[in-house]
């Protein structure tokens, strides 16, 4: 018989204040002592601040390199550099660059990592799993609860079409600025936090702006490594605050390299396929006239599933040119009793980075127990089934106006595609001294008893 991966399945902690008690009332002059982003510690207030340039054609990239000499990544210097100083200071609550990772032998390249700091304090969960729409609730745990020195940049729209940096810029709690913050729970180098909108305090929910804002975040990294992802409520979100999750991986995400099938291309060059041979049903869009065109078609079906309360995961890869979408139902299995309990002990989380690819383990035998077939058979639990699969389907193409039959075109391979966009130089240039050792998987990892 088989041993499965056993771990209690905890909830997570991404910012240091988020286990605190209600704040105190008795607040001190100048603040509540924990030099917030609430009214009580805003005052005078100042974070960098990074306007970015809008990209419009999806090519824009290409384009550049064209002109002569690459662009200075300027986001990765100041995301990874404020990154890491935060990590000087200790406000992380364990090194992530110490956690051990593997790429599982097989054929997908499933990645293991041990995280055996992740799950350290169990909290219960702010919100219903069963519904994908909730309101805001001042009361629970928001990002604004944060302490300052837990948000590294301010993030918007440049106003003259030009990137521009003002390392030290008033914070203005009446803007809609945006925010990029640790996520004091990194799951990988660089894991940050985009909050859209901070001080409107919005809901986890899509909508077309907030989408764009996390495509251009991709586009403007300009490195295929960089990845954003979002998890919608009942797929794993733990936050009930608008925000997008980002890191830098150095090797494929398994899903990136699945084959698929073209199952669309709408009017204005959105090019829409299925997966096919991955455990998790899910549709991929790429392409498009402008990147717009491609947010606007996304966030649509994002809004029809949130809409009708289906759970999902959403995956931004190569520089935001190509998006994944996996409606999922692994909460609602669960709640009627239908996932394997040996899976369900497994305590890992199937949001969007396990869904792509990248399982989070939290004890050393799991790890060192981990297998592709094991992978296999967790993430298919999160997949619905081919039948409803296909339901959602029509209602998403339904509501971006495109009529779906369900039966495939021509099946693509986009392996070489997706082989030439990850250049091992720039794994090296992002896996510094610092990152931890990305060690290919032994071949004992396939033996099972
Ligand atoms: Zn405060």
């Amino acid at each position: 018989m088989e041993m499965m991966l056993r771990i209690k399945r905890v909830p997570t902690v991404v910012s240091n204040y988020q286990n605190e008690e209600v704040e105190d009332l008795t607040q001190r002059v100048g603040g509540c002592g924990r030099n917030c982003l609430q009214s009580c510690c805003i005052r005078g207030a100042k974070l960098p601040l990074y306007a970015f340039k809008r990209v419009d054609k999806i090519n824009q990239e290409a384009i550049e390199h064209d002109t002569g000499e690459a662009p200075i990544q300027f986001l990765d210097y100041l995301l990874l550099g404020q990154w890491e100083d935060r990590m000087r200071r200790g406000l992380f609550r364990y090194d992530v660059t110490a956690c051990e990772t593997k790429v599982i032998p097989g054929q997908f390249g499933f990645i293991a990592q041990l995280n055996e700091g992740r799950h350290l304090k169990k909290r219960p969960t702010e919100f219903r799993v069963d519904k994908v729409l909730q309101a805001f609730d001042d009361n629970k745990f928001n990002f604004t609860k944060v302490g300052q020195e837990e948000v590294l940049f301010q993030f918007e729209a440049s106003e003259d079409g030009e990137v521009q940096f003002f390392p030290s810029a008033p914070i203005d709690n009446k803007n809609s600025s945006s925010m990029v913050a640790i996520n004091v729970s990194p799951i990988e180098y660089g894991h940050v936090l985009l909050i859209p909108s901070f001080f409107e305090c919005l809901p986890q929910r899509i909508d077309r702006e907030s989408l764009l804002l996390a495509l251009y975040m991709a586009a403007e990294a300009r490195n295929t490594f960089f990845r954003l992802g979002y998890n919608s409520l009942g797929a794993f979100a733990t936050i009930n605050h608008l925000h997008f999750q980002a890191y830098y991986l150095a090797v494929p995400f398994p899903v990136e390299i699945a084959p698929v099938k073209k199952v669309a291309t709408l009017d204005d060059g959105v090019k829409i396929s299925e997966l096919v041979n991955y455990p998790v049903r899910g549709l991929t869009f790429e392409g498009g006239n402008t990147l717009q065109d491609l947010s606007n078609t996304v966030s649509d079906a994002c809004i029809c599933l949130q809409n009708n309360n289906i759970p999902f995961n959403v995956l931004i890869s190569d520089c935001g040119k190509r998006i994944f979408l996996f409606p999922q139902c692994y909460a609602e299995k669960q709640a009627l009793g239908e996932v394997n309990p040996e899976l369900l002990d497994t305590q890992v989380n199937p949001a969007v980075w396990e869904i792509s690819g990248h399982m989070v383990l939290k004890r050393k035998k799991d790890y060192e127990e981990a297998s592709e077939e094991k992978a296999w058979r967790l993430l298919a639990e999160v997949s619905l089934s081919e039948e409803r699969f296909r339901e959602v389907n029509a209602l998403i193409f339904e509501a971006i106006a495109y009529d779906y039959t369900g039966s495939g075109g021509d099946c693509e391979n986009f392996l070489e595609a997706a082989v030439k966009t990850q250049p091992m130089k720039e794994a090296n240039a992002i896996n510094r001294d610092a990152h931890h050792a990305m060690v290919n998987g032994v071949q004992e990892c396939l033996v099972q008893q």
